[in-house]
């Protein structure tokens, strides 16, 4: 039910500008404004080498929980659950002194990819299988990032969104997590962090697995940036990622031998949902070279990128080709929810889980897996620049001007009432120096 203490908490969120932190950057108004039984905290944090939920829960134990209890209060659920895998003991210790007083549910989770999954970490809390193509809530459940659960706690005392958790992992000086304003360069994040120990470095953003990769050290971080992943250019991660979409279709088409390891390891397979990796190779490979290809066996695939990075020993690239797949299918009107079967684990599914270490020596990462501890540091960047698009929906619209003063934490910009999207605000105090179609530039 619905109470004006419920609505209370989503408008203070929506004020707030609070959207999914994980990467995904959905408005977290709209999620609690469902009803459900129950809640779960995303703290399986997956990607290889970022560690920065773990720091957060470490660091901010009891406001994330109280995040938690929010989310129920607003949703009526009567069940809160916290996934975290076991081997967060330092995490775990915090939320065991935190937990019992607040009713949740800790729930330990392996340490396996890509266990941070919705889909996954639902099943694995709650034992539900959400159904193929739908969201948590059609089985009675809210998810949210840890970060996202912070983010409202503080909204819910008038604290909006402005600054952002990231880890820097990978060829750099010290490993560490940052809470830094929103709007500041990757360039000056990845300094914090002792800088590139590479000379020509690439950077992946929100993770080697589902992030994307870069070399703009002027990129400013968003509410969406979770962490910052630097690898010498010559990493073989970097050769296959920048490999033209044209150039992986054609080996695909004349390399792939059908031998289904893609489809075989698939973790939304062996959950049950009618993902077939392999069948869209085939697909690709009956198609004109180049041209548009269309098959339904990628459609529920969630681009976790285990196919093309762990289980192709071709190294060929069936996730590409299911994102291409998935798109075509966009393009016309289609959707695919597979035979109208109950959903059924493969019977296999626990014993070809991917563990993470096994996963991060194949990825020729395992070298760079260290700790990356909380560095409290104050940061007073001159020049923030603030995207207008931080979050799923639609862009935000500019409620300043250039010349106007504003305050840190103020509203700049902001989405209509009726749209899908959220406010954003100035994360440092200055005055705005631009503003464009696509972002606000605050000056310190
Ligand atoms: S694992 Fe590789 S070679 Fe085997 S079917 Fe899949 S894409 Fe083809
Ligand atoms: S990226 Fe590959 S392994 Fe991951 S869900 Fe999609 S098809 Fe399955």
């Amino acid at each position: 039910m619905t109470t004006p203490a419920s609505n209370g908490i989503v408008a203070r969120l929506r004020e707030g500008g609070v959207v999914g932190a994980g990467g995904a950057g959905f408005p977290v108004h709209v999620k609690w404004a469902a009803k459900v039984d129950t809640v779960i905290a995303n703290g399986a944090e997956c990607e290889p080498l970022l560690h920065k939920d773990a720091e957060i829960i470490e660091h901010f134990a009891a406001p994330v929980l109280d995040g938690l209890r929010l989310a129920a209060e607003a949703t009526g659920a009567g069940r809160l659950f916290f996934g975290i895998k076991a081997k967060k003991k330092a995490a775990i210790a915090e939320l065991e002194k935190h937990a019992p007083s607040r009713r949740v549910e800790l729930s330990l989770l392996g340490d396996y990819y890509p266990t941070g999954d919705e889909f996954e970490l639902v099943h694995a809390v709650t034992g539900r299988l959400i159904p193929p193509a739908g969201l948590p809530l059609e089985v009675g459940v809210v998810v949210n990032n840890v970060e996202s659960l912070l983010n409202a706690a503080m909204a819910s005392e008038g604290r909006p969104v402005t600054h952002k958790f990231v880890t820097v992992a990978g060829a750099v000086g010290r490993p560490a997590t940052f809470r830094v304003p929103l709007g500041v360069t990757f360039g000056e994040v990845i300094a914090a962090a002792g800088g590139a120990t590479v000379e020509k470095a690439a950077i992946f953003v929100g993770g080697v697995m589902m992030g994307r990769l870069t070399h703009d050290l002027g990129e400013p971080v968003t509410k969406t940036t979770t962490g910052l992943i630097v690898l010498p250019e010559e990493h073989h991660l970097v050769g296959r990622m920048t490999r033209p979409v044209a150039s992986m279709n054609r080996i695909g088409k004349s390399a792939c031998d059908q031998c289904s390891s893609c489809t075989e390891f698939c973790p939304r397979y062996l959950l049950g949902y009618d993902v077939q990796p392999h069948k869209v190779m085939r697909a690709l490979g009956f198609s004109a070279l180049g041209s548009d290809f269309w098959s339904k066996w990628g459609d529920l695939c969630c681009s976790c990128g285990l196919c093309t990075l762990y289980s192709c020993p071709e190294e060929l690239y069936p996730k590409e080709a299911c994102d291409q797949a998935k798109s075509r299918m966009r393009q016309l009107g289609q959707k695919w929810r597979g035979p109208d079967l109950p959903l059924q684990p493969h019977p296999m599914a626990e014993g070809r889980r991917v563990p993470l270490k096994k996963l991060e020596q194949k990825l020729g990462i395992l070298e760079y897996e260290q700790p990356a501890p909380f560095d409290n540091r104050d940061w007073a960047p001159r020049r923030i620049r603030l995207p207008l698009k931080q979050h799923a929906g639609a862009p935000a619209s500019p409620v300043v001007g250039p010349g106007d003063r504003v305050t840190a934490g103020q509203k700049i910009a902001d989405v209509k009432p009726d749209q899908l999207g959220a406010p954003i605000h100035a994360s440092i105090a200055g005055r705005v120096a631009s503003v464009t179609e696509k972002e606000i530039v605050v000056e310190a």
